[in-house]
């Protein structure tokens, strides 16, 4: 799985499914629940810490379900494996505002939707109105409103035994220099201050109410702390790297260790908002 994730680490998938179609990842789904495998899904790996001990049963990628449409004037139909990158890039090609928040921020659509992806421009929230997920149970389709997608700060109520498999998206119209001049401005914060170049997941932590995680860490000292090959980010606190053959194991142990001091110092809980997935 190492291969599959932005960090690059973790240990292998016991299968590895691809489907094309919505259909085809029904099918796998139904046969996973007959034989009673237990099935996870992957997007782009991006907020994925897969532990060192690899993931059981049916890992389902949804990279090939890249289907995109207009609906309308300013609907998109999107599936779930469509990457953020090309959401971005049609919606400015077809002079659609709405996703410049998505300047910078990797992954997939459905990771975005799960995750509720966003950065200081926006988020998923602001332009979804509908979400299709498969049911791991039985392979139904689960189509849900905005509204009972209940998005909140990197979170949603969509269930963890469900797949995403498409949302909607409505968008407004917007000249094209418009878009590219707010994306520019934000890539161009972003590189300031996110370190370039080592395996990584973005953020490891939530920022806690009114506060950054990244401030209290560099606060308690752990800039540029290390175990093993994961390493405290000396240019953003809150981005642990991967800085040569870390394991999962080192990664957590630093999350422990950051998670600890800032407990002592600030008397605050920092909550994950890297996924964990398999065993150790
Ligand atoms: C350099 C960098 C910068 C980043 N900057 C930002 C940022 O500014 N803002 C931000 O919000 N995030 C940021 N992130 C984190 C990440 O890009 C987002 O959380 C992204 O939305 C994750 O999408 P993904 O497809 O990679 O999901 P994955 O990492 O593949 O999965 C994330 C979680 O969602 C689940 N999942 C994925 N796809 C599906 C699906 N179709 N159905 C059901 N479950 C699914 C996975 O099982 C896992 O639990 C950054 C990451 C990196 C590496």
């Amino acid at each position: 799985m190492a291969r599959h994730t932005t960090l690059r680490i973790g240990g292998p998938a016991d299968a590895w499914f691809e489907p094309a179609t919505v259909r085809a990842l029904q099918a796998g789904v139904r046969l996973a629940a007959e034989r009673g495998l237990p099935v996870s899904a992957v997007g782009g790996g991006s907020n994925l810490l897969v532990l060192d001990g690899g993931v059981r049963g049916l890992v389902v990628s949804t990279r090939a379900l890249r289907g995109l449409e207009r609906e309308g004037e300013q609907t998109l139909r999107v599936e779930a494996g469509v990457s953020t990158g090309k959401l971005l890039l049609v919606a400015t090609q077809w002079e659609l505002g709405g996703v410049e928040f998505l300047g910078g921020v990797p992954g997939s659509v459905g990771g975005g939707l799960i995750m509720n992806a966003g950065t200081t421009l926006g988020e998923f929230k602001d332009t979804t109105t509908e979400v299709a997920s498969v049911r791991l149970a039985d392979g139904e389709l689960v189509r849900r409103t905005a509204k009972e997608c209940d998005f909140g700060y990197r979170c949603s109520a969509l269930p963890a035994n469900e797949i995403v498999v498409w949302g909607r998206l409505t968008l407004r119209p917007r000249p094209r220099v418009e878009i590219e001049a707010d994306v520019r401005a934000l890539r161009d914060r972003r590189r300031e201050r996110e370190p370039k170049g080592l395996p990584n997941a973005g953020s490891i932590f939530k920022n806690p109410p009114g506060l950054f995680a990244g401030r209290l860490i560099e606060e308690a000292g752990l800039k540029g702390r290390r175990i093993g090959g994961a390493e405290v980010s000396e240019k953003h606190a809150n981005w642990i790297v991967n800085a040569g053959g870390a394991t999962a194991a080192d990664l957590l142990a630093l999350v422990d260790l950051v998670r600890t001091a800032v407990r002592e110092r600030h008397a605050l809980e920092l909550e994950l908002e890297v996924k964990l997935l398999g065993e150790s």
